[in-house]
């Protein structure tokens, strides 16, 4: 299976030992053999000793992705070990939910593969050339360790373009139903496999939608913004509240509405552009007790960055007239690109330009199922923040 070698520039083997998976075009020194994209490359370290064994692609700006520090075979059984610490963990931090992250890439070892356990189903996402390559192996080993009914492919990131790859959506394994029955907290939820954004179910925000469920009281009024297929909405509904759901995507609203049905729980939902909303809601002098925005990444390069800063600033700038003194605002960004201090310097200057103070009652993160590796900053992707208005 192994291709070639890849010898380091001086000093560059450092971060690797010390956890980081990826490896720049800058930092590499030489490639011997002539590894075809997706091989499994040995790296060494320019002194010569080895350093570990990962994929290689040539095109991507981080050509090689390092899967292990040890000089071991890269088989099912790798997979298989790698499946079982990452399912332990797991067992550790989550309950009440059969919607589970079971693989976080480079957070879990294994660099470019997303694997999340919907009940008796799997669904996938393959970021890069490698795992493409080695999909046989961890196709056995999910198989072997799982048993799932059926496991869907759904690679639709633009970013694959980069690797070689065109995104992409394919059955790998059963039959896939067209709605995967699914519970977390004791609500019951249906993942799209067809039309669902990402893998159909934002199982992230999980945490975070038990934290809004312990603050919310009864008769308290709740907008969700971008609220996708009505997750935060429900336990806001569950809790006593009244909620009100806005997304953009008339499938996720109607879904919404299924699971409000399902759950015997009343919500009202809106198919609207929530920019536009917001603005016609400020109009029309309405007031909520809580606001949550949790919108879509929008930046996936650093030159995007500031497009999506500016989007925070506007929803931000147009929430806040709709919420009385001690109002909650729940600010979240997905978007690795734009970190935890922008967002608050971001937020900061909306709230300023308002002439309202805001207060941070908390910082949360994405589920643990999602585990953020100290070593491997871009695995800390979705940031919340929890405001309270003057
Ligand atoms: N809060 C959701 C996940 C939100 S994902 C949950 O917990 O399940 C982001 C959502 O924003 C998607 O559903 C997408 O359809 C929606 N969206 C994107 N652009 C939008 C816009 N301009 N107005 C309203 N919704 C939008």
């Amino acid at each position: 299976m192994l291709e070639g070698r890849v010898i380091l520039k001086q000093g560059r083997e450092k971060k690797l030992r010390h956890l980081y998976p990826w490896i720049q075009q800058g930092e590499i020194a030489e490639v011997q053999g002539s590894p075809t994209p997706g091989a499994l490359v040995q790296v060494y370290a320019k002194e010569g000793n080895f350093v570990g064994v990962g994929t290689y692609n040539p095109k991507p700006r981080f050509p090689v992705r390092l899967l292990s520090l040890q000089e071991e075979p890269i088989d099912q059984a790798f997979f298989v070990r790698r499946l079982q610490r990452a399912l332990s963990l797991r067992q550790k931090v989550v309950s009440d939910t059969n919607a589970v992250r079971i693989l976080f890439g480079e957070s879990d070892g294994i660099p470019g593969l997303i694997v999340d356990q919907f009940g008796d189903y799997l669904v996938v996402q393959v970021r890069t050339a490698g795992m493409e390559r080695l999909k046989p192996l961890w196709l056995s080993a999910l198989s072997e360790v799982l048993n799932p009914k059926g496991i869907l492919e759904r690679s639709e990131m633009e970013s694959r373009r980069e690797e070689g790859l065109c995104p992409h959506t394919q059955t790998l394994l059963g039959e896939m139903p067209e709605y995967i029955p699914i519970h977390e907290s004791g609500l019951e939820f249906l993942v799209p496999t067809q039309w669902g954004l990402k893998t159909g179910f934002y199982i992230d925000q999980r945490d975070n939608r038990r934290q809004l469920a312990r603050q919310i009281q009864p008769g308290e009024r709740v907008l969700d913004l971008f609220c996708y297929t009505g997750a935060f909405s429900l336990y806001a509904a569950r809790a006593g509240a009244q909620a009100v759901g806005v997304d953009i995507l008339p499938d996720a609203t109607a879904l919404a509405q299924r699971h409000a049905e399902m759950n015997h729980l009343e919500a009202t939902w809106l198919t609207a552009n929530a920019f536009d909303w917001l603005v016609e809601a400020q109009g029309r002098g309405e007031q909520y007790d809580w606001i949550l925005l949790d919108p879509p990444a929008i930046a996936k390069t650093r030159g995007q960055r500031d497009s999506l800063k500016w989007a925070i600033w506007k929803l931000v700038y147009n929430a806040l007239p709709l919420l009385p003194e001690g109002g909650r605002l729940v600010v979240c960004s997905c978007a690795y690109q734009l970190d935890l201090s922008i967002m608050i310097d971001t937020v900061r200057l909306a709230c300023t330009d308002r002439g309202r103070a805001l207060w941070v009652d908390d910082v949360s993160f994405q589920s643990p199922d999602h585990p953020f590796l100290l070593q491997f900053p871009e695995s800390l992707y979705l940031k919340c923040l929890w405001l309270r208005v003057g």
